[in-house]
This record gives structure tokens, C-alpha cells and sequence, in this order.
């Protein structure tokens, strides 16, 4: 099916959208006075947690780590926490650091994920975006070799940066993960420190930090499976996150 498309410039895509970022996008966010929200999930090695098609992609962008007798495959994106409107849209709509945006507000609406096909009903953007506008999707192939390229671009910083945000999230004290499909665990970390283990991480760079994680999950039955697969769940009430579960009510 082919797809047409062209932005109308609503702003939608920049409200309460917690935009990933590179590691050096972060580090700008920090430097700009933004929050950053650290969303980690995990799946384990004897595939607990991990849809079988997605396998190459999820495995590419997490790191080994051990949690209790098992290994642990831990995926940490560090996004823009925008809750309403993102500190850098004006009363236009238009984005005060167009010029240096982040790469994810250059690839919307496409998807970054390549198991996830784009689905103009679920995104923000109007009807209208979709009615008129040059082609996006033709036989199933993006048109814009541009785009296409940035969003290669950011699947590599997934995994090129994975090592580097583990470490950061060991020096932060982040050390508890969701089970992937079950939920996420969310920080919001003190964006000094943050900053400040960013760039000690960049001059020193660790291949991980080799430490342990446990798993926050969203119930007993989930918890027994983790538990019987050798790993460590979390038994004390969380102090510096929240779980964003992903189960149905
Ligand atoms: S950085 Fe700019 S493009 Fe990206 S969400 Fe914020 S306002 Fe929108
Ligand atoms: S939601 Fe879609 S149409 Fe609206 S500004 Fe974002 S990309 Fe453009």
C-alpha cells in the first residue's frame, strides 16, 4: 500500500511525547535545563520476556547482564520527558531549536522499531497530514532516502550506546528493570548528576558496569517465572522509580 504525507505543522507530535534521544542529545538536554526519563526493560536469556520475531532487533540494542543465576538482556532509552507541551515548541507550534532537533522529531511519524510498520491511525498527526503531500510509503519502501537514512542513524545509536547507558545507569543507581512486554521501569534522575556521570562516562568509557539488576513485575504470576528462570525480583517497594506496567487492567 502506498502512503502519502506531509506535516501541517499541528504540534501534536510535541506534546506528551517522551522523544528518545541519543546520548549526545541528552547531554544537550541536559545542558538546555530538560529532564531526561530513563524507560528500561529487559528480557531474559532463555527468552522469557522476548517476542521471537523481534529477537535480532532486541537483542542488537540491549546489553548482557546478570540478574541472580541467569543473564539478562537490558534495553535503556533515554528520552525528552515531555509532559504537555515539549519545553522547546513556541506558541506557533514551531520548535525553538528546529536547527538541532533531536533525531527521533525528524524520523515522526515513521517508526523507529522495524518490526513496528507505520499506522497513520494510531499517530498524532490529522487526516489531512495523510490526504495530500508527496509520497512516503510506496510498495512498501520509504521514498526519502534522507529519512530512511536518519532512522538507520538512530537504530545505531541504540546499539552503539548501549554499553555507555548501562554504565550511566549504574553510577545513577539505576539498577532495577521491567520485564519487556510486561512493563517498564521509569527514572527521573537529578539531571546535574546525570550530566556529570554523561561525561564521565565519555572520558572513560566502561564496557558496562558488570553489576547486578532485578526485575520490578507487575505481578505473582510474572514474578514465579522470573523467579524459576533463575533471576532476581525486586522485593522492596521502588524508592527512586516507577513502574509503568503494560499489562491490561
Ligand atoms: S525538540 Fe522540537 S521537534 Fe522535538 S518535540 Fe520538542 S518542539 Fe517538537
Ligand atoms: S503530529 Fe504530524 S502533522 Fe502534526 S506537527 Fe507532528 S508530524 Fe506534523
Amino acid at each position: 500500500m502506498n502512503t502519502t504525507f506531509s506535516c501541517v505543522g499541528c504540534g501534536k507530535c510535541c506534546n506528551d511525547h517522551h522523544v528518545p534521544l541519543t546520548l549526545a542529545e541528552a547531554r544537550m538536554w541536559a545542558a538546555d535545563g530538560g529532564q531526561v526519563i530513563v524507560l528500561v526493560e529487559a528480557f531474559l536469556a532463555n527468552g522469557l520476556g522476548l517476542p521471537m520475531q523481534q529477537r535480532e532487533h532486541a537483542e542488537r540494542r540491549s546489553i548482557v547482564v546478570r540478574s541472580g543465576a541467569c543473564e539478562a538482556h537490558v534495553a535503556i532509552t533515554f528520552a525528552a520527558y515531555n509532559v504537555g507541551p515539549c519545553r522547546n515548541l513556541d506558541e506557533d507550534n514551531l520548535c525553538r531549536i528546529y536547527q538541532r532537533r533531536p533525531l527521533v522529531c525528524r524520523i515522526y511519524p515513521m517508526e523507529i522499531n522495524p518490526h513496528i510498520p507505520l499506522n497513520p491511525a494510531i499517530k498524532e498527526c490529522p487526516p489531512e497530514s495523510w490526504e495530500t503531500g508527496p509520497d512516503l510509503i510506496i510498495g512498501g519502501e520509504l521514498v526519502d532516502q534522507e529519512l530512511a537514512g536518519l532512522i538507520q542513524r538512530s537504530r545505531q545509536a541504540d546499539r552503539d550506546e548501549i554499553q555507555a547507558k548501562e554504565a550511566i545507569c549504574a553510577l545513577l543507581g539505576i539498577r532495577t528493570t521491567a520485564l519487556k512486554g510486561d512493563g517498564f521501569t521509569a527514572y527521573l534522575p537529578d539531571m546535574t548528576a546525570f550530566a556529570m556521570v554523561i561525561d564521565q562516562v565519555a572520558q572513560q568509557p566502561l564496557a558496562g558496569s558488570g553489576g547486578e539488576w532485578v526485575f520490578h513485575v507487575s505481578g505473582d504470576d510474572i514474578a514465579g517465572q522470573v523467579l524459576a528462570a533463575g533471576a532476581q525480583v525486586a522485593t522492596e517497594a521502588p524508592l527512586n522509580y516507577a513502574f509503568i506496567s503494560l499489562r491490561a487492567a
